[in-house]
């Protein structure tokens, strides 16, 4: 299947522009054949009109027929077939089994919220009968449901080519909702996003959608994204991403004249706390599984564990050292793309070569092209607690452990640490005495809070928070991931004592 590089514009590929870029294959280190082209102004502004206009029709479509639109979008994604998988690993480097992998959980997401919207329960509506002998007022009549946004943007994330991009979650929420949805498409992955984009054309005119729900737009710098949220006919933005990305388009969206949510999933250190029951009971298990965790996909993952606390005992060093026996275990891998690489290398080595900091890697792995070793630096938790380095995230197969001397250092070290994802808590029956008063903390800090088991990997479901206190995520109230994402698309509409033929059906 030929790549055109062109943007979709609506229905129609268009490549006015004249700005080119070239997507990048990691693990070869050479550029890939493609020429994409940059949206112009025009281009971007007619995506942006096409989007309003077609909302009026679109928000309007009964569920049941959007739910089969959202359907046929998986349809045409298996439809692709091995050239979506072969595109997908030359733009990421990432292997075939996860390329089937996330394509699997995005049409599974996508089926999830078309089986949501086939009735109209996801709108939770209310209905308060009137009670016109109510004293000393009467009571209206008050039925309450929920209405799409508008237009939304969406930004992906490099390390989810699928899953949280063109077709991912934020993508398949907004569109099941009624919303239209113009994507920013990633330049890392921008041959992935046309091919995505494709199926989704492929199923709005198989559907017969309205022209405009959905528009895909290329570029290799700031200027496309920013122009898109600040257009006053855009009603919301999803981002995905890093803190600097998100914290920027942030800042700027705060300064429309007309404000829009912004929900921004950014970065996460995702702490793991180790009691010492756990290390003295299950050393082996926790060693294992801990590396696979953190060197999982090259580390590049939102849950990706980054701080381990430990408490200090006479396991914890025994624990530590096979850690670093277990490491030299790890390949060498591949990462998303040369910033990458050299962000991973820079910021890892930078804390490594702190003073007091200790390490552990493979040093017999030497790191070529985009290859990296992972590594574990060491360090007390005074140190901690003075460098804030430390407790930044490095997108990478990166952790620190902290050691602490004793509970009280552990909470200390807890309370330091700003909105998270997720924390985990590993524990044996010896230290649940520990366990409430790390709670107490942890509930102030994160999404979702595990017990004996690791965060990477995000349950798509109604239950799953993927999100969390700032920075974590820019509205901790919503989730970005499982059905109940679907809430930051829809704003509350009461009716007072309205004749039931202009009732919404679901209402009468
Ligand atoms: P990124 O560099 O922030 O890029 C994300 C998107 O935002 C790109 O399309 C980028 O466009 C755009 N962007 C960034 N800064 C911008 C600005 N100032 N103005 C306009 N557009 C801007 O993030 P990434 O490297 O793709 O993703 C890796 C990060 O995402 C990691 O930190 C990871 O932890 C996080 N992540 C979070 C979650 C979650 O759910 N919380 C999930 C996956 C990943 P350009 O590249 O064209 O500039």
């Amino acid at each position: 299947m030929e790549l055109t590089g062109k943007n979709y514009i609506g229905n129609t590929l268009s490549g006015k522009g004249g700005i080119f870029f070239k997507t990048i294959n990691p693990i070869k280190n050479i550029e890939n054949k493609t020429k994409f082209i940059e949206a112009t102004e025009d281009e971007v502004k007619l995506a942006i009109s096409l989007a309003s206009e077609s909302f009026n029709n679109y928000k309007e479509i009964p569920g049941i027929e959007r739910s089969l639109f959202l359907k046929t979008i998986g349809d045409e994604i298996m439809k692709l077939g091995d050239d979506l998988i072969k595109i997908y690993c030359q733009e990421s480097g990432l292997p075939e089994p996860r390329a089937i992998g996330e394509r699997s959980r995005t049409i599974n997401q996508l089926n999830l919220f078309a089986n949501l919207i086939e009735n109209e329960k996801w709108r939770e509506n209310f209905i308060d009968i009137a009670d016109p002998n109510r004293k000393p007022l009467p009571k209206p009549d008050l039925r309450k449901t929920s209405v799409a946004l508008g237009p939304v943007v969406v930004f992906g994330a490099s390390n989810f080519p699928l899953a949280f991009s063109t077709a991912g979650g934020d993508t398949a929420s907004a569109l099941a909702c009624g919303c239209p949805v113009i994507v920013k498409s990633h330049p890392m992955h921008c041959g992935t996003s046309e091919l995505i984009s494709k199926a989704i054309i492929n199923a709005i005119i198989k559907t017969k959608m309205p022209n405009g729900i959905f528009s895909n737009l290329n570029s290799k710098g700031f200027e496309v994204g920013q122009k898109l949220v600040m257009d006053s006919k855009i009603k919301a933005v999803g981002f995905t991403g890093s803190f600097k990305g998100g914290k920027f388009l942030f800042d700027m969206v705060s300064k429309r004249k007309e404000p829009i949510p912004f929900f921004a999933e950014m970065g996460s250190v995702n702490p793991i706390i180790i009691l010492p029951s756990s290390i003295k009971e299950k050393s082996e298990d926790l060693v294992k599984n801990l590396i696979a965790s953190i060197s999982l996909g090259a580390g590049q993952f939102c849950t990706n564990p980054g701080i381990i606390f430990t408490i200090d005992d006479e396991n914890t060093n025994n624990f530590i050292t096979k850690i670093g026996d277990k490491i030299k275990d790890i390949q060498n891998q591949c990462m998303l793309h040369p910033n990458m690489k050299s962000n991973y290398e820079n910021r890892s080595e930078s804390i490594i070569k702190t003073k007091n900091v200790g390490s552990l890697k493979n040093e017999k792995l030497i790191p070529e092209n985009n290859f990296v070793n992972t590594k574990i630096a060491i360090v007390s938790l005074n140190d901690f607690l003075e460098n804030s380095e430390l407790r930044e995230e490095v997108f990478g197969p990166f952790s620190v452990i902290v050691k602490c001397k004793n509970l009280s250092e552990l909470l200390s070290g807890l309370n330091k640490l700003s909105g998270q994802l997720t924390a985990t808590i590993h524990s044996e029956k010896e230290d649940h005495n520990k366990i409430n008063s790390i709670i107490n903390i942890l509930k102030n800090k994160v999404g979702r809070i595990l017990f004996n088991d690791f965060p990477t990997g995000v349950e798509v479901s109604r239950s799953m928070t993927h999100g969390g206190p700032f920075p974590a995520s820019t509205d901790s109230r919503y989730s970005s991931v499982g059905l109940e994402s679907i809430k930051r698309w829809i704003r509350p509409i009461s009716y007072q004592n309205f004749p039931e033929e202009f009732l919404p059906s679901f209402l009468k």
